[in-house]
């Protein structure tokens, strides 16, 4: 039998995504058999996580302050905007220091799968940003999956009203690819020969 602290930290961690109960409860007891060294550091790092790491509410970024860093930097190009399903391809991007402009991350695609509709997203606020003027472009860089294209289509389709060119990632980008896990050379590619949504 198992304590119920063991119970609760695998159950807390059997909720990260990619994590079963199974591999939850392997990863507390290596924890708990490195106390001093891994065990501290993991807790010291949570608590930095939970005490400096705000969402912006401009772009939905994570970072030390809100509005980030991104939004804040007066070198970005204003009027190029980069959306974006999720934090980690705005990193992914960013770390290939390519794009100069600002972005929005969506906080997921769209699926009747997954029950995921439009208001789940942050694409209500996409469509206020673009309203307020100021953009010239807007690069829909979903993922290349079925959900990540369905999405960047359905935003197109909103944003058809407003004086913006939509531009969506080119060749380069693998079917199915997620842009999270491409090197840094294929996304450039792909930002680089990106192309109106037609
Ligand atoms: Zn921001």
């Amino acid at each position: 039998m198992a304590s119920q602290e063991i119970e609760a930290l695998t159950t807390a961690l059997s909720r990260l995504p990619g994590l079963g109960p199974r591999s939850a409860r392997r990863a507390v007891l290596w924890l708990v058999k490195r106390r001093e060294t891994a065990l501290v550091q993991l807790l010291a790092a949570l608590e930095g996580v939970q005490q400096s790491l705000v969402e912006c509410q401009t772009c939905g970024n994570v970072d030390t302050s809100d509005p980030c860093p991104i939004c804040t930097d007066p070198r970005r190009d204003q009027r190029s905007l980069c959306v974006v399903e999720d934090v980690a391809d705005l990193w992914a991007l960013d770390r290939a220091h390519l794009f100069t402009g600002r972005y929005h991350v969506l906080g997921g695609r769209l699926s009747a799968l997954d029950g995921v509709r439009p208001e789940d997203l942050t694409i209500g606020k996409l469509i206020e940003r673009v309203s307020q003027g100021g953009i010239d472009e807007v690069v829909l860089a979903m993922n290349a999956t079925l959900e990540g294209q369905t999405t960047a289509h359905y935003i197109a389709e909103r944003l058809e009203a407003y004086p913006v060119r939509i531009t969506q990632l080119a060749h380069g980008l693998p079917v199915g690819g997620e842009l999270d896990y491409l090197d840094e050379g294929t996304l450039a590619q792909a930002l680089r020969a990106r192309r109106p949504v037609g």
